[in-house]
Order: C-alpha cells, then sequence, then structure tokens
C-alpha cells in the first residue's frame, strides 16, 4: 500500500509543511501542521496578484483544516507574510490559497467543504458534526451563497422582464431581471428606483461587450427613460 505524506495533504501552492504532530485525547484526536511560505516561490500581491519584492513582515494565524480522520481534528498554524507591492504602493497580505486572513479561522477548502455540507443539512446539524461553532458555519455558508449568486450568468438571454418584490412589510423592495424565456433569475438590486435597474445596466456594460450587443435597449438609452 503506498505511503502518503503530510506534504502530499497540505500541497497548497508556494507553502511547504515544517512540521507536523498529532495528540490524542480519550475520544478525540488532533493533528496539528505548521505551514510556511516557500522562500523559492516569489510571492504575490493579494490585492493586484502581480509579483512584488519586498517582504515587510511576518505572521502567523491558526486556522481549522479538513479532518484527516473520523474525530480527527486539524489545526494548521499558517504563517503568511505582509508584502510592500510596488504596484499598489501599500503594504497587502501576500497572496495566498490556504486561508483568507481577514475571514474566519478556517482553511479555504475547509470552508468549501463546510458549504458543501450545508446544501445537504441544517447549519446546526454541520456545526455539531464539524464540532464548530453554529454561527461560525452559517456565517461561512453565507459568504458562500454571496460569492455563488453575485455572478451574474447573461449566458443565453433573449427576452427579459423586470419585476419587484416587496418584504419587511411593503417597506423594503427588491428589482429582480428574468430570463423570460426560462424564469431564470438573472440579477437583482435593493430598492425599486430607476437608478437601482441602472446598476444592471452598468453591469450588463462591464460584464459582456456580446450583451452590450445584443441588448441595446437595455444598456442603452431607453433604460434611462424608465
Ligand atoms: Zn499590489
Amino acid at each position: 500500500m503506498p505511503s502518503i505524506s503530510m506534504a502530499n495533504l497540505f500541497a497548497f501552492n508556494r507553502m511547504k509543511v515544517n512540521f507536523s504532530v498529532c495528540h490524542s485525547f480519550t475520544d478525540q484526536e488532533f493533528a496539528g501542521v505548521s505551514l510556511v511560505p516557500d522562500k523559492r516561490c516569489t510571492p504575490r500581491c493579494s490585492k493586484c496578484g502581480r509579483m512584488v519584492k519586498q517582504i515587510h513582515s511576518q505572521r502567523n494565524r491558526g486556522v481549522r483544516d479538513l479532518p484527516l480522520g473520523i474525530n480527527q481534528r486539524t489545526w494548521v498554524n499558517f504563517h503568511y507574510r505582509l508584502v510592500k507591492c510596488q504596484h499598489c504602493d501599500s503594504i497587502h497580505v501576500e497572496a495566498s490559497d490556504v486561508a483568507d486572513v481577514g475571514g474566519p479561522r478556517v482553511t479555504k477548502r475547509f470552508s468549501r467543504y463546510i458549504q458543501g455540507l450545508c446544501r445537504l443539512m441544517p447549519v446546526s446539524k454541520v456545526a455539531a458534526h464539524l464540532g464548530l461553532d453554529w454561527k461560525t458555519v452559517k456565517n461561512i455558508d453565507k459568504q458562500g451563497l454571496i460569492e455563488e449568486l453575485s455572478k451574474t450568468d447573461y449566458d443565453g438571454l433573449k427576452l427579459l422582464a423586470v419585476d419587484e418584490v416587496s418584504y419587511a412589510r411593503y417597506h423594503k423592495y427588491l428589482t429582480v431581471v428574468i430570463d423570460y424565456e426560462s424564469g431564470r433569475v438573472v440579477w437583482s438590486g435593493e430598492g425599486r428606483k430607476r437608478e437601482t435597474l441602472e446598476q444592471f445596466s452598468l453591469t450588463c456594460r462591464r460584464t459582456s461587450k456580446m450583451v452590450l450587443k445584443q441588448w441595446p435597449w437595455i444598456c442603452g438609452s431607453p433604460i434611462r427613460r424608465w
């Protein structure tokens, strides 16, 4: 049976495993892994994504990762660097696919696992299963939904309709743009004023020239008279 090294299990870009330990208690095992930046790789700025030359400082942050087995929680001591970006002319965190420094204390891949489980189980069950606070799970699930639903898909649009939906006892409204042929919600924005729909128009202009060409009446002057 082929053996799997810890480095294979934690093969994050531009990072390397420094050391790993395992502790066993009565009914729970803990694995700890220390990840440090691989000095052979040139760091990138998380803001602009470009290579940077100057390291400002180094910090570390403890984050939960995917469990290594049943009843085995994994903690990663994530060492990250602040870089002085010559392109942004300011200090930013080095780009990394391990974890978001300003986000919840979980790795990105553990976050995706949590979001996947939340499609199948209630938040409270996911939290109990993984030994996390339910508020942490709720926030991670919410962030995943925002990222997933905020991407506007313009593919195959031929006929659009606009609807308004009220909530909070008619005190608040959403403007909803629909693909009239399939019923798919294409875009939504808070409010029901002309400016709300103009946001959709702006998104069209930024996102796709094809949409502009196909939908001049949406992205052009008629929308401004609406
Ligand atoms: Zn930058």
